[in-house]
């Protein structure tokens, strides 16, 4: 199997976040770079995660042509090969329909509750654009701008990225957790996010120690 090492991480993530419940069904996909060849894995279009193997994860070239696969690629390849094109310090990205990031994405900026949602902010909102289009793409790209982690897409879900798997999937997760900590605590008339001093000072505690 080719790209096996890129393929085996798609599925483990896709199969740990549906476990986490941060996919259902066949909605929101994955995609990783390869770290030598200019080729990315992502999931493919319209197949059941949980029965998926290995060699079913697409092949697509860094413009989401397939190259590579039994399964067509996800129709979002336009979106993932956009960011992984425009951010050299990114190589994987994730995609969601998490149902309290699709909330805030209608509600406004999302700010951190807690420490460690403190480095994927500031989360903005991407204007509804038809899935799949490359205006999306683009238009994801522009809002992640040169040092975003996670953008929320209005009436849709969100977008997230890092320079591995783990640091694409931490931001899907916490900023999940964001939009949820902030909708219940809204509800229950406590919301009282992080001071911004706070905020700011994390960033870079977590920015030093990932440069160490
Ligand atoms: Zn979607």
């Amino acid at each position: 199997m080719k790209y096996e090492k890129i393929r085996k991480q798609v599925l483990e993530a896709i199969l740990d976040a549906v476990d986490q419940g941060l996919i259902k069904g066949t909605s929101g996909n994955i995609a990783i770079q390869d770290d030598v060849d200019d080729v990315v894995a992502i999931t493919p279009s319209g197949i059941a995660y949980k029965t998926m193997t290995a060699e079913d994860i697409a092949i697509v070239d860094m413009y989401g042509k397939w190259i590579d696969g039994p399964l067509k690629p996800s129709s979002e390849a336009p979106m993932h090969t956009a960011v992984l094109r425009a951010r050299k310090d990114v190589k994987a990205t994730v995609h969601t329909h998490g149902m309290f990031a699709t909330i805030a994405a209608m509600a406004g900026e999302l700010l951190p509750t807690t420490p460690p949602q403190s480095e994927f902010v500031p989360v903005n909102i991407v204007p509804f654009t038809m899935p799949g289009s490359n205006d999306l793409a683009g238009l994801v790209v522009e809002t992640l701008g040169e040092t975003g982690r996670a953008v929320l897409l209005k009436n849709h879900g969100m977008f997230c990225c890092g320079k591995d798997i783990k640091a694409a999937m931490a931001a899907t997760i916490y900023t999940e957790e964001m939009a949820q900590t902030s909708y219940y605590a809204k509800l229950a008339g406590v919301f009282n996010p992080m001071p911004e001093e706070a905020v700011k000072a994390m960033k870079e505690l977590i920015a030093r120690d990932q440069a160490v």
